[in-house]
């Protein structure tokens, strides 16, 4: 299966979002008027907005899964919140655009079903795009329901770090049978990832929500007290798929994410990006009970609990933790 050219696409749309959610939050974040969710807004449709309008182009016969829609756009945003979208993706496509447009290209592909399907988060992290931390862009394609191509593009990939590179940004990018890749979001040589090979549980970088609202913080410390790790053991909180990046690239070495309420399930959008790279970068990834995800069953993945993403080494010995910790 040759996916270059999706691939190569897949990439120019998702640094034109990623640049159009910065351009947003440099012009409307402001740091001190905290719990602000309208940039997360604008920024969400206006993403999703350049996305579709990319995908409508370049295959016009694909379904998409996203979260946005037009409905809601024309129902819920006021006049200004629509102009200021309207002015946002007006400036990044570089020609004026009507709101007829941006209300047809945050629908496309919707409510079709195809052979090949686009799966869409148009700011993945929104709490870290409003706190200067971790959120991308995620753009992954299924066919024929398998995870085969996927990109993540990271703004704030490095904001974290205490030594961190001039660009921040991050793209990370895998097709199948291709290898999985990273370069710096503002343009590099891209560089081979590939997962760790740690393979002590106790000593390995556990990467987690940074909303605790998203994590059952009750369930890892137990599954974290069973591998034997220790107060000093390595943990992170960070928002968004960067967690899957982190993990294909050995920065990290486990994701858990397992959610308190136990009726939520995890949305495709969330992973399916983050899926193809990190398998792709040798990682394994199921749900928490070490079930297969199963990426037939509608936005949501309701034929799985959580999700658990490893370098494959540490995979069986989490998993064993987890049912042991009732999981
Ligand atoms: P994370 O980066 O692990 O915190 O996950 C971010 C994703 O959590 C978002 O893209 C949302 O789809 C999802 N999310 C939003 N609200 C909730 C919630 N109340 N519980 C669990 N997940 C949520
Ligand atoms: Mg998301």
């Amino acid at each position: 299966m040759n996916l270059s050219h999706e691939l190569e696409t897949a990439k120019t749309i998702a640094r034109m979002a990623a640049s159009v959610c910065q351009t947003i939050q440099t012009e409307l974040v402001d740091p001190a008027q905290k719990g602000g969710r309208e940039p997360v807004t604008i920024a969400d449709y206006a993403s999703q907005a350049v996305i579709g309008n990319a995908l409508a182009e370049n295959f016009p016969d694909d379904a998409v899964l996203s979260e946005e829609r037009s409905e809601e756009f024309m129902l819920l945003l006021n006049d200004k919140q629509r102009a200021l979208v309207q002015r946002f993706v007006t400036d990044a496509l570089g020609g004026y655009v009507f709101e007829e447009q941006i209300c047809a290209w945050l629908d496309f592909g919707k409510q079709k079903t195809a052979r090949r399907t686009w799966v869409i988060d148009p700011i993945d992290g929104t709490k870290g795009f409003l706190g200067g931390r971790h959120y991308c862009v995620a753009i992954g394609l299924l066919i024929e329901g398998e995870p085969v191509a996927g990109v993540l593009a990271s703004p704030g990939f490095y904001s974290d770090e205490e030594m961190p590179p001039d660009d921040l940004g991050v793209l990370s990018y895998a097709s199948r049978g291709s290898g999985a890749f990273m370069e710096a979001l503002g343009g590099s040589e891209r560089v081979p990832i590939r997962v760790s090979a740690t393979s002590d549980p106790a000593r390995a970088t556990l990467l987690t929500s940074f909303e605790s609202g998203h994590t059952n913080l009750g369930l890892i410390d137990e599954v974290a007290r069973l591998l034997g790790r220790g107060p000093d053991a390595p943990q992170r909180g960070l928002d968004s798929q960067d967690k899957h990046a982190m993990v294909a690239c050995g920065m990290g070495d486990i994701l858990l994410r397992v959610v308190p309420d136990t009726t939520y399930f995890e949305k495709m959008w969330d992973h399916a990006a983050g899926y193809a790279i990190v398998t792709e970068a040798g990682g394994r990834m199921t749900d928490i009970h070490g079930q297969p995800i199963d990426w037939t069953s509608g936005t949501r993945m309701t034929n799985n609990r959580g999700v658990l993403v490893t370098n494959g080494y540490l995979h069986d010995a989490i998993l064993d933790a987890i049912a042991h910790a009732g999981g």
